[in-house]
């Protein structure tokens, strides 16, 4: 098998950022704990799916607000706060920076953002398309700074992806 490198590296909720979350949301609340009885909830932090009865962390994150802050940009009305799962504490994170194998086969979209942190862009992909193709077509625009993985039906964040800096 051959092992073409990533043009891409998928990102889960930065680990200091999940810290914070834990104690304080983006939206100023203390975030709840919920018991997940099914599984297959998208964790945030390791970018899987979740086991049936684990405990999440539910809280409001604001992806592009946060990208933004940390370039000095203000994604005004783009910015956006919604729900997220993550584990209640820490955990090891994701196993590697490619699409993530638990959120395949899923329709999924993705919302590109320029660096002023506007839309510029985007591709929904249905459970049976390959992802990567529709990513790296959309980075492989210079003026798209950033893709939002977001879930179609319920429109939750799922995770970044930038540019593979090697
Ligand atoms: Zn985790």
């Amino acid at each position: 098998m051959s092992t073409t490198p990533a043009r891409y590296a998928v990102a889960p909720i930065a680990p200091e950022v999940l810290a914070e979350l834990r104690v304080r949301d983006d939206a100023g609340r203390v975030p709840s704990r919920v018991q997940d009885h099914d599984g297959g909830s998208p964790l945030r932090c390791c970018l899987r799916a979740s086991e049936p009865g684990e405990t999440l962390l539910l809280a409001s994150y604001a992806p592009l607000r946060r990208w933004a802050a940390g370039r000095g940009i203000d994604p005004g009305a783009y910015d956006e706060v919604g729900p997220v799962f993550a584990h209640p504490k820490a955990c090891a994170g994701p196993a590697h920076t490619r699409y993530p194998d638990d959120l395949r086969g899923t329709p999924r979209v993705f919302r590109a953002y320029g660096v002023t942190g506007r839309i510029v862009g985007g591709v929904a992909v249905g459970p049976h398309d390959d992802p990567e193709p529709a990513i790296e077509g959309l980075l492989a625009d210079p003026d798209i700074a950033v893709v939002h993985a977001r879930a179609v039906v319920y429109g939750c964040f799922t995770f970044a992806v930038e540019r593979a800096r090697c």
